[in-house]
């Protein structure tokens, strides 16, 4: 890991310059930020459920026609994914009110929603992710509107998918964030496809029945067993590693 040319640190992953030109390794960190870096703490095994879960999902979506930066998963922190330019936005889906949909319009959580909502906020954490709208987007110049169209669409068909998939292993999608990058093929032609990860840190997730949260907000909300809850999802989606929990404790690169 060490000899690779690291290219860029963030709160939750590592990305190394990849193997070939155009590709890029991503690894995942057990580090967990929120508020805005004002919170901070470790998962222990975090990183290896979300590359495994976000290898799951991401492959799903590629077989359904979303494209995505995804080329396949390396060992148990690490995947191979297309370099691609990110779009400064956090494209967040609602299906069912929640935090910062609940205090800002003084919404009780759990509420379904009358229909699906779609947010953009811009990615400047100096700023502290200021939610924006298609006006500021076009207006600044971080997406035309050509591109806010194959991103909403996408986004709208990511959430039916994946909607569908959680509610086949008994869990409620109540919302999730999604970033977009532009990749260039052979013939120089762009194409916005899906980026970053999707996992339980950037995706409410509560167990039907009980309600019960699966996701980051147990870290945000000291609502405690976190890693239980990461291993829940992975358990549910059948993908926890082969050699059990035992295996998720491992930092460093483990082939
Ligand atoms: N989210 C994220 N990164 C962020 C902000 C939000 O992944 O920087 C996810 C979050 O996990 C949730 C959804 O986007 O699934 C909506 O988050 P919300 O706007 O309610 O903000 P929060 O309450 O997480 O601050």
């Amino acid at each position: 890991m060490s000899r690779r040319k690291q290219l860029y640190e963030g709160k939750a992953k590592i990305l190394f310059e990849g193997p070939e030109p155009g590709t890029i390794v991503q690894y995942f960190k057990d580090d967990a930020t929120a508020f805005n870096n004002k919170k901070k703490g470790i998962i222990t095994g975090k990183g290896v459920l979300n590359n495994r879960i976000s290898e799951f999902l991401m492959m799903r979506l590629e077989e359904m026609g979303i494209q995505t930066h995804f080329i396949r998963r390396l060992n148990m922190r690490e995947q191979l994914v297309r370099e691609v330019e990110i779009v400064p936005l956090e494209v967040v889906v609602r299906n069912v009110v929640a935090g910062s949909l609940a205090t800002r319009f003084g919404l009780a959580e759990g509420q379904v929603l009358p229909r699906s909502i779609v947010e953009y906020y811009y990615k400047n954490d100096e700023l502290g992710d200021p939610m924006v709208s298609e006006e500021h987007i076009t207006a600044f110049g971080w997406a035309d509107t050509r591109d806010l169209d194959d991103i909403m669409s996408m986004a709208l068909r990511v959430n039916d998918y994946l909607s569908g998939l959680f509610l086949g292993v008994g869990i409620k999608l109540v919302d999730f964030k999604l970033e977009f990058g532009r990749h260039w093929n052979e013939h120089e032609e762009m194409r916005l496809i899906l980026a970053d990860e999707i996992s339980p840190d950037c995706c409410r997730l509560w167990d039907l029945k009980t309600n019960e949260k699966m996701d980051k907000d147990r870290f945000r909300r000291d609502l405690g067993n976190v890693e239980e809850a990461y291993q829940e999802v992975a358990r549910r989606l059948g993908i926890l590693p082969e050699g059990g929990p035992r295996d998720l404790k491992g930092s460093g690169t483990i082939q």
